[in-house]
């Protein structure tokens, strides 16, 4: 026990800390102005009792009056100087003050009691006694906190008790002594134990404010320097401490704000599901809300902890940016830039999604798979630019045709599809030809009309399959389906198409292999000149050895050559094959080649026959090309060109198949051909209907009076030979004559022209009437 300590004890905060000592003063002054006070007006409503008991006693009042009335009087204008006295700022009242105020108001109370000691009656001393110990112990308890005035309270009022005993003198003074001095001695170790206690409490309340004003001081610098703010609300969700970075971001006064909804900033949406993890209690990380400001909606990503209060914090940050970023990024991944409808992705997502729905009859669906018919050609004339506000209209107007409910979706190029939830079959057919109806409608694309059509392939789901893939390949084959047999129309998808659609994928993977493995072979098969009877062409005809296939007739190949893009490299190797077998015949023989539409369409033909005829050395004129009527129903333009371009080389042209095409006169008049070829289907019954005779009469005399040659084809008895001879045509060709033949089995140039008999050629040739090969 330290003198410090001591001093301390007594005078002022005991075992405070530097920083808190004003602070646990002004704490404990105030406690024992406010203490005093109560204090002072109890003792004197005790003493007013006092004095009205000792009053009843009549016989010295005028000696008792004065006294009492003066100490009265006193602790009357005590309590008045307390309650007036400067306690706004009881930290300034100094300790001196305080004491000297102890003593005043110690005397007073001492006083009084030294009055009513010496003037009460033996029989009242009861009432003295309660007296007594109640102004003592109240005026000790109310300076509990400070403990210097409480020693001096208690010892003022003992001495009086004391010399008032004294002078009465009573009886066992000694004894009263010793226990009023024990009295005082106790009062006053709970004194300094009271006011010891309160200083601490007061002290670690201090140090704990101190500590959450430091915290805050942390948080508002980590808000200044970082692009996060701080966010708190209280169990009822209103905001508390708002911080003016909060208030900056929400675009409204940090005033304002606080104790507004944190809610009510929400968008309705994002409220809802904000209000769902405040109930959950939950903490929870980095979730996006929109919330709504002023100028605005903006993004947050929201952090947030439950409070033990009831309320919850955490951490905001705005990542409008990255939103909107991401909102984008979701865009282009899910619809076509274009058209702006769904793209390929999203049509999957939805058909998985349809797939996974459906579990009864009820639950069908339908796809549909749409392609526009020759949108390469919309391209390449009016351009890309115009290619484009076709598809634009195209799809608004397979939308409307579709209908709202529909999910239409434009899966790359010219493909679009259109999903039909809870569609049957009849309705899907109907909505096909809606779409397809939609699609022939000419289009206007900067004042110029384009016309159009589609081709469809459908399918109804889950029967046609159980997922989205399967789905599309389907609907893809159905399609193929379509376009194969002519174009703007719709096929539904059928079990067979898979097995026809490998087969495909097998004849086309054979046929590109058969290209680099000789498995190519022309075959070719005479022209016979009815007037000379001698062999005046050979028609070139290709032959494909296909493994495990045998020998393979065209007709089953070139489809597929045409649609692959594998004529082009093929139909140059027939050309400048054919070229150099004709230069080793006689040199009055002509050699014919089959061109098809790609062929015709390649832009390099023209050199390659150039190139051919010049290789092989072969006169331009003995090479004729075969074309059909679909050369010049297609690109027409540019293929007349190039069929210019051929004829300007001095390479024949003739027109193939006759007879069998829509408008074959008009073609006759668009280029100038060399020769017509009549079809076979008109030769084949010449002998039995008259009405195919008049057919190829008709073709006959129209060949002879345009100046062109005529060739019968498809020849097979004498009669039919008889009658197309009479009829004038020029030339035939025909298994009569001979089969196709490979080009060993055919004369050579030396031996050919040495052996000049007429119809040596015929006759050679008629003995391989049953040579093999196909038709
Ligand atoms: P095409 O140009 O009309 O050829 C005539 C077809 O009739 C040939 O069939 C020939 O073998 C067949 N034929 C000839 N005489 C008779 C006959 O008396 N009776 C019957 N029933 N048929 C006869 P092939 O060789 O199967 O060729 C079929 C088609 O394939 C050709 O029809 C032609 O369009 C096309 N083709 C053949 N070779 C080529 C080629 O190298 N390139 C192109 N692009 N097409 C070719
Ligand atoms: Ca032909
Ligand atoms: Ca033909």
């Amino acid at each position: 026990m330290s003198w410090r300590w001591l001093k301390e004890s007594v005078l002022g905060p005991i075992g405070v800390p530097e920083p808190y000592r004003q602070d646990v003063r002004a704490n404990l002054h105030a406690r024992f102005l406010q203490f005093t006070t109560v204090a002072n007006t109890y003792g004197l409503i005790v003493a007013s009792v006092m004095v009205l008991i000792l009053l009843q006693d009549h016989h010295g009042l005028a000696e008792h009056i004065v006294p009492i009335g003066v100490a009265w009087f006193g602790a009357l204008a005590l309590i008045v100087n307390q309650v007036r006295g400067d306690v706004r700022d009881p930290a300034s009242i100094s300790v001196s003050r305080i004491l000297i105020g102890t003593t005043v108001a110690s005397c007073v109370w001492g006083s009084l009691i030294f009055t009513v000691i010496n003037h009460a009656q033996p029989e009242q001393d009861l009432y003295v006694g309660l007296f007594i110990a109640c102004v003592f112990c109240a005026g000790a308890f109310a300076r509990s906190s400070m403990p210097a005035s409480a020693l001096i309270y208690s010892c003022v009022l003992a001495a009086s008790i004391m010399l008032a005993l004294v002078l009465d003198k009573r009886d066992g003074l000694l004894q009263f002594a010793f226990l009023l001095g024990a009295s005082v001695i106790g009062l006053q170790l709970f004194s300094i134990l009271a006011a010891r206690r309160r200083a601490g409490r007061i002290a670690s309340l201090r140090a704990l404010e101190r500590s959450h004003e430091i915290a805050a001081l942390q948080l508002q610098e980590f808000e200044a320097q970082s692009a996060d703010w701080m966010w708190r609300i209280d169990d009822d969700g209103r905001l508390v401490d708002v911080s003016p970075k909060f208030a900056q971001a929400a675009g409204a006064d940090a005033t304002l704000l606080q104790g507004e909804r944190f809610l009510a900033l929400f968008a309705p949406e994002a409220e809802e599901h904000f209000d769902a993890l405040l109930r959950s209690r939950r903490a929870f990380r980095d979730m996006t809300f929109e919330i709504q400001v002023p100028r605005g909606s903006r993004w947050w990503s929201i952090s947030g902890t439950p409070t033990t209060d009831g309320g919850y914090k955490g951490v905001c940050s705005d990542v409008t940016r990255r939103h909107e970023a991401e909102t984008k990024a979701a865009f282009v991944s899910e619809f076509d830039h274009l058209t702006g409808l769904s793209n390929r992705a999203a049509l999957v997502q939805q058909l998985e999604a349809a797939c996974a729905g459906a579990s009864g009859p009820g639950d069908e669906f339908a796809l549909l798979y749409v392609d526009i018919d020759s949108f390469k050609t919309v391209n390449d004339t009016h351009g890309h630019a115009a290619g484009d506000e076709f598809l634009k209209e195209i799809a608004e107007r397979l939308q409307d045709a579709a209908g709202e409910d529909a999910f239409v979706s434009r899966l790359g190029g010219d493909e679009f599809a259109v999903l039909l939830r809870a569609s049957s079959r009849d309705m899907a057919d109907e909505i096909a030809d809606h779409a397809l109806d939609a699609m022939l409608a000419p289009v206007i694309v900067g004042g110029r009309e384009i016309l159009g059509s589609g081709s469809i392939g459908a399918v109804i789901g889950p029967g046609d399959g159980a997922d989205a893939a399967t789905l599309l390949k389907h609907a893809e084959l159905a399609l193929y389906r379509a376009k194969a047999q002519g174009r703007g129309c719709s096929r539904f998808f059928e079990g067979g198409m898979e097995a026809d659609a490998r087969q495909r994928a097998d004849l086309e993977s054979d046929l590109r292999r058969a290209l680099f493995t000789d498995a190519m072979d022309l075959h070719f098969q005479p022209l016979v000149d009815t007037r000379s009877g001698r062999v005046c062409a050979y028609e070139t005809l290709l032959r494909w050895n296909r493994p495990g296939h045998g020998l393979v007739s065209p007709v089953a190949f070139i489809g597929c050559a045409e649609e692959t893009g594998i004529i082009v490299p093929l139909g140059e190797w027939v050309i400048r094959n054919a070229v150099k077998e004709a230069a080793q015949w006689r040199d009055d023989v002509t050699v014919a080649v089959n061109l098809s539409p790609e062929q015709m369409r390649n832009p390099s033909i023209v050199q390659v026959v150039v190139s051919a005829l010049s290789s092989a050395e072969l006169d331009p004129g003995r090479l004729e090309i075969e074309i059909t009527e679909s050369v010049l129903m297609k690109d027409s333009e540019a293929n007349l060109r190039t069929l210019h371009a051929l004829r300007e080389v001095g390479v024949k042209i003739a027109l193939d198949d006759f007879g069998t095409g829509f408008s074959s006169l008009s073609y006759l008049r668009t280029f100038p051909f060399d020769k017509l070829k009549i079809d076979q289907s008109f030769v084949r019954d010449i002998h039995k209907t008259p009405e195919n005779q008049a057919i190829v009469r008709a073709i006959i005399s129209l060949a002879r009076d345009l100046g062109m040659r005529c060739t019968a084809e498809g020849v097979e008895n004498e009669q039919q030979a008889a009658i197309l001879a009479s009829l004038g045509c020029t030339e035939v060709q025909g298994y009569l004559f001979s089969r196709p033949v490979p080009a060993a089995e055919l004369p050579k140039k030396p031996a050919a022209q040495s052996a000049d008999a007429p119809n040596a050629d015929v006759r050679n040739l008629a003995s391989r009437r049953t040579a093999a090969g196909p038709n």
